[in-house]
């Protein structure tokens, strides 16, 4: 049996022969409002790992780094081992979500620049928003390498704007994790799927719920969670060439 080396909400690590390689199990549940919604939702796990693992490969042959080595299975991927940096980089083009609650902005606002926020990865507290001197306090970054989190958060909605705009997908906004290897080499970590993406459909008229095909499908009870993530994953199997 696999040694278990971590358990989160979505997703299990275990160890494999080589030290510096993880298998990521992705599990159906579905978990929001800091996992106090919880549900388990059938087919999520293996689209959520399906998708992470087209974008990931679709991210390194536009020169992005990650963690990614390959799916294996049905619902796992092979991971580079990484000392996961505990920050949530969230980068947003459009108001949706906790912008639109602390600011006031209206949801569907387009900003005008896309904006980068640091979280603390802290579940206990809630995942707080972090100033710059918040992040040199907490000795997780210095300013030159939360500059570098910031500007590689921006060249990856670069690259997944143009992506999920070929889909007919806005990209609202995304959570992203980064990591350091062995060699301190920082890489793009954890996942990007629907769960850690807001994306609205262009192809339906009307308010962001209807046009949502993402995991705010579940914190607002719409339903049909995993139809949309069928979507997502057809619509980007249509763009994405197959890897050689
Ligand atoms: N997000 C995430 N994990 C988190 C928090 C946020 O993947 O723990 C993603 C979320 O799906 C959205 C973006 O980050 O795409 C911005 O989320 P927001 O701060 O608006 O929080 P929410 O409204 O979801 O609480």
């Amino acid at each position: 049996m696999a040694l278990k080396r971590y358990e989160g909400k979505a997703k299990i690590l275990y160890a494999t022969d080589d030290p510096q390689v993880l298998r990521v199990y992705y599990k159906d549940d579905a978990t929001a409002f800091n996992a106090q919604k919880r549900a388990e939702i059938a087919g999520k796990g293996a689209l959520g790992c399906r998708i992470s693992s087209l974008i990931f490969a679709y991210l390194q042959r536009q020169g992005i780094p990650s963690h990614f080595l390959q799916q294996v299975g049905d619902r796992e991927m092979l991971v580079q081992a990484v000392e996961i940096i505990p920050l949530e980089v969230v980068v947003r083009n459009v108001a949706a979500g906790s912008l639109c609650r602390r600011l006031g902005i209206g949801e569907g606002t387009i900003l005008a620049e896309p904006l980068v926020e640091f979280y603390l990865k802290n579940d206990a507290l809630g995942d707080p928003l972090l100033t710059d001197a918040h992040i040199a306090l907490l000795g997780i970054a210095t300013p030159s390498e939360k500059q570098a989190l910031e500007s590689q958060g921006l060249v990856i909605n670069r690259h997944l704007q143009e992506l999920f705009g070929a889909c007919d997908l806005t990209l609202v906004d995304f959570k992203v994790e980064f990591g350091r290897d062995r060699q301190g080499q920082v890489l793009l970590a954890d996942e990007i799927a629907p769960d850690t993406c807001r994306l609205w459909d262009r192809r339906v008229e009307g308010t962001s719920t209807a046009r949502s095909l993402d995991k705010d499908r579940f914190r607002q009870d719409l339903g049909g969670l995993a139809e949309a993530y069928q979507e997502v994953w057809q619509r980007l199997r249509s763009v994405i060439p197959p890897s050689p």
